[in-house]
């Protein structure tokens, strides 16, 4: 059971989350929490790094950061005792989750799960801090924002869980962001394909690297709110009958999805340099010899930047363009979802720059201003209000 920073955001939160987890022993289950940090606790530790150095030692940084789950994860294992359960708190480290030794973006290599399993046949309640792990070189590590998500998936795994539930402040999934759409509807479940492309494509609610995870190893996904004991969203293997079979599941946006245009550079050569600097490259495009066209995240356009300047070439860049995103494994065999989307956006003249797809994915680049009305116009075109 994963509960998000929200869901422990103050004390009387992490008493209900408490609660939770003491009802689910109750009900005879053998129970790991994973807890994130409370509220905004790692933006404000991040913020205190950057406000020491402008470049933050990266050991140092994990030291730091990592610091939030402790105290969320412990202030819970007191409440569960005062609620009349054992309960034990352990870091990432103790928990046995072992990563590579990329600090601030570390990969879980391997779970060592004894002492979660010796804790839980003692009868205990288990809390294990999110987001964390231990370096094959015996040091802290992160696993990039929103990683408790992943520690939870990969505890569920190396214990065989029955699934793995995330609890959070949204009721589930839904068929888009409800902000935007207020019709959008909570999807009863999706496969593990179109959650990755919906958390690729801009969908906040589960950390894309968890969603992988949990497909390499078959973890059965529950997305809930922490607030209700409504059933939420499942994410799971194509061939589970929970599936609604529906041909489109979701829209999908980013506001701000940069995009590059270079000119004259050899492909590998670019793309090889994109890698070593950890530029995520989304789009690629090329139509001729002359010249390439790549879209990057937000958080990457620095790097791309120094990059192209490295490089020497000719190159231009437009950050006034997001990403609408439709995402169904329904589209694999229906044909008509391009000329669909196209012809809704045209509808409400709104012009796609540049247009990619995947067999379960269609997604075009169009002006940040046009995001909203564009997402609202395609969940209206394919009634993904009705189920
Ligand atoms: N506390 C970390 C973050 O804010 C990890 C997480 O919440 O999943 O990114
Ligand atoms: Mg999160």
């Amino acid at each position: 059971m994963k509960f998000g920073g929200t869901s422990v955001g103050d004390t009387e939160k992490i008493k209900e989350v408490a609660r939770r987890l003491v009802a689910a022993r109750e009900a005879g289950f053998r129970v790991v929490g994973v807890l994130s940090a409370m509220g905004d606790t790692t933006d404000e530790l991040i913020r205190l790094a950057h406000e020491i150095s402008p470049k933050p030692q990266a050991r140092e940084y994990d030291m730091l950061v990592s610091v939030g789950e402790r105290i969320s994860n412990a202030l819970c294992a007191m409440a569960i005792y005062d609620l009349g359960h054992e309960a034990i708190s352990l870091t990432g480290s103790q928990a046995g989750i072992v990563t590579d030794t990329v600090h601030g973006k570390a990969k879980i290599v391997e779970v060592r799960a004894q002492r979660v399993h010796d804790s839980l046949d003692d009868e205990k309640i288990v809390l294990v801090a999110g987001f964390q792990g231990v370096s094959s070189a015996h040091e802290v590590t992160t696993l990039g924002r929103g990683g408790s998500d992943t520690t939870a998936v990969a505890l569920a795994a190396a214990l065989g869980a029955t699934a793995c539930e995330i609890y959070t402040d949204v009721e589930g999934v839904f068929t888009a962001d409800p902000r935007i759409v207020p019709g959008a509807r909570k999807l009863a479940a999706l496969t593990y394909e179109e959650m990755l492309e919906l958390s690729a494509s801009g969908a906040k609610v589960l950390s894309l690297r968890s969603v992988e995870f949990a497909r390499n190893h078959d973890v059965r996904l529950h997305v809930r709110s922490t607030f209700s004991q409504a059933d939420g969203t499942w994410v799971v293997d194509e061939e589970d009958p929970v599936l609604e079979k529906a041909i489109i599941s979701g829209v999908a946006q980013t506001d701000c999805e940069p995009l590059f245009r270079v000119r004259e550079i050899d492909a590998a050569t670019l793309f090889a340099r994109l890698a070593a600097a950890s530029v995520n490259v989304d789009t690629i495009l090329q139509t001729s010899m002359e010249e390439i066209v790549f879209s990057a995240p937000l958080e990457d356009r620095d790097a791309c930047k120094q990059v192209l300047e490295s490089l020497g070439v000719e190159w231009s860049m437009r950050d006034d363009l997001g990403k609408v995103s439709l995402v169904g494994v329904g589209m694999k065999s229906h044909p008509g979802i391009a000329a669909k989307t196209l012809a809704t956006l045209g509808g409400i003249g709104v012009e796609s720059q540049v247009i990619s797809t995947s067999p379960i994915k269609i997604a075009c680049h169009i002006r940040t201003e046009d995001v909203p009305k564009a997402v609202a116009a395609l969940h209206e075109a394919f009634e993904l209000e009705r189920a």
